[in-house]
């Protein structure tokens, strides 16, 4: 049988054990705990274990939390993006029509559509979103001739 782990490292001996204890000689004068002559004691496994499983754990919340980082990153760069292209054809709009900036904060009661239109479900065409409405005319035209070949 080896020596245990504490003996040979304080060059103790002889390592014995009997079978009825779980501790050489040494270590149980000593009131070590933990001795492993029979090889590393089962509890201190499953703290190991139990260690190892906590940092898997903890290393895959950490990379779930990483990912959804990066998808939020990513979303506000995409909307940094279009924000700042809206600014920009905002700005050359402006330059190009030499128009003063229409002051909106007056006419805030009434808007392009009728009240009712939007929210009567039974007024015709209340489903579509009206900015819909444009391209369907646009694109009909080129669907209807690819259809014809
Ligand atoms: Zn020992
Ligand atoms: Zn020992």
């Amino acid at each position: 049988m080896p020596d245990c782990t504490r003996c040979l490292r304080l060059k103790l001996s002889p390592c014995k054990a009997a079978d009825s204890s779980l501790s050489c000689n040494n270590c149980r004068r000593a009131s070590v705990p933990s001795c492993d002559v029979f090889g590393v004691p089962t509890s201190e496994i499953q703290v190991l274990l139990r260690e190892k499983r906590r940092l898997d754990r903890e290393k895959q919340e950490t990379l779930s939390k990483l990912l959804r980082l990066e998808v939020q990153s990513r979303a506000l760069e995409g909307r940094a993006e279009r924000a700042l292209s809206r600014e920009v054809a905002l700005i050359e709009e402006e330059e190009s029509v030499e128009v003063p900036p229409t002051d909106s904060s007056g006419d805030s009661s009434g808007g392009a559509l009728p009240s009712d239109w939007a929210l009567n479900p039974s007024a015709p065409g209340w489903v579509v979103d009206p900015s819909l409405l444009g391209d369907l005319g646009s694109v009909d035209g080129t669907a209807g001739a690819s259809q014809g070949s």
